[in-house]
């Protein structure tokens, strides 16, 4: 059995526990106990995965986590989100067969960002607060790990996009700035490097570092920033800015007021629509998206986690299938549900053996397989000992859906190779 595939007894969903600790990686300021949990109906009854095969003798118990309070919507949303009857969710059942969930690495700190390499057959993605880039190839199962230092504005790194028609260089976010980095096959699997910065953000509050980001099908870099993070669970509200880099190397302000920016995707058309998770609005969010320009307006809500009696589950990183769904990771609430943005509500749920679940992509040869990090961050010692796989990444198969393959950066290649002869010492 590979290391990780195991089996595990499905979790009572939601249930909440008033000595329970927060296990919140990347959320918000206060903290309450909720007044309404699935536990109050007993088992939700929407399209669980089955529990990987494997051993059934490891199990994984659920741990309870408290539900927090934290920005309000804004008035000035126009929803077409309606709240979720359980009607809806009876009808929305789906068996699911065959869904194989199985550990693919060990597991690092706080697991993001996982971009599928098409020409590598190899898995992108960070462990943030370590400032690391990993690549594992599926195949050979090498697996790299690229340190990127501190480019003067902090040291995290929350996310890596190769650069289109360059597999030597790579867009990554380090602290609050935007920057390039050379890597390559040939590098030792242990190797550090030092960015060249392209652009520093929110100088207005320094203590921000960039999150969540994805290019859009034009191949323009979207990328946001969240506010300081004192402890685990508690982030300096509305800090954050949503930005977007275009071919040119320009940079344009799109969302402020950001709390912590997350999950992007465009529409299956890849023109049209722009979805946007802010996690302490507790939303999915869409905005009418122009392809030509890359300018978004009209920002509604789709989906409320809230409202909807997720109300354990902050919504983080996701990933469009072919079909137009959402697939979005749920940190804190230990799944990935499918939602239908044009019906507004789930419509299918992977549950996964650990509990801060961030953020998903799809890849292999026929992109049929959902990729799936996670983070240890805000786990107590004895969850992390309940949760040995935290952190790990996942591969989901058996879903019977395709996904988009990720859009990597497009840009002018000798300019930013200019850019990286300059820098060098
Ligand atoms: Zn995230």
């Amino acid at each position: 059995m590979p290391r990780g595939a195991q089996s595990r007894s499905l979790p009572r969903l939601g249930s909440v526990s008033p000595s329970a600790s927060i296990g919140l990686g990347s959320s918000c300021a206060r903290f309450k106990k909720p007044s309404r949990s699935y536990a109050d109906e007993g088992p939700i009854p929407i399209a669980a995965s089955r529990p990987p095969r494997g051993d059934p003798s490891t199990s994984w118990s659920s741990s309870a986590t408290t539900v927090f309070e934290c920005a309000l919507l804004s008035p000035t949303l126009r929803g077409i989100w309606r709240p979720q009857t359980r009607t809806d969710m009876i009808s929305q059942q789906v068996k699911l067969a065959d869904v194989r969930v199985e550990q693919l690495v060990a597991p690092v700190h706080l697991g993001e960002g996982p971009h599928w390499v098409e020409e590598d057959q190899a898995l992108l993605f960070v462990d943030i607060l370590k400032g690391n880039v990993h690549r594992f190839f599926i195949e050979s199962k090498r697996h790299q790990v690229l340190h990127v230092e501190n480019g003067g504005s902090g040291g995290s790194v929350s996310l890596v996009i190769p650069v289109e028609g360059a597999p030597d260089l790579f867009m990554v976010t380090v602290g609050r700035s935007i920057g390039v980095v050379e890597w390559k096959h040939s590098d030792p699997d242990q190797h550090t490097v030092k960015p060249v910065i392209l652009h520093t953000v929110d100088g207005h509050c320094k203590t921000n570092r960039f999150n969540d980001g994805k290019c859009d099908p034009s191949g323009r870099m979207w990328a946001g920033t969240m506010g300081y993070e004192k402890m685990p669970g508690q982030v300096e509200l509305h800090q954050g800015t949503l930005y977007r880099l275009d071919s040119d190397l320009s940079l344009t302000l799109c969302v402020s007021q950001v709390s912590i920016s997350n999950g992007l995707s465009w529409s299956e058309d890849r023109r049209g629509v722009f979805y946007f998770i802010d996690t302490c609005a507790f939303s999915l969010d869409a905005f009418d998206y122009d392809s030509e320009t890359g300018d978004i307006k009209n920002r509604r809500v789709v989906f409320h986690y809230k409202s909807s009696g997720l109300t354990n589950d902050l919504p983080d990183g996701m990933a469009m299938d072919n079909k137009g769904r959402l697939w979005i990771a749920n940190f804190s609430g230990q799944k990935v549900v499918c939602i239908d943005p044009k019906l507004g509500r789930i419509v299918r749920q992977v549950d996964l053996p650990c509990q801060n679940i961030t953020s998903v992509c799809w890849g292999g040869s026929h992109y049929d397989i959902l990729y799936v990090t996670s983070a240890q961050t805000g786990l107590s010692k004895e969850e992390l000992e309940a949760q040995p796989s935290a952190g790990a990444v996942f591969a989901v198969t058996g879903l019977e859906t395709q996904g988009l393959p990720p859009t990597n950066f497009k840009t002018d290649l000798n300019v930013l190779r200019k850019k990286i002869e300059t820098a060098k010492p």
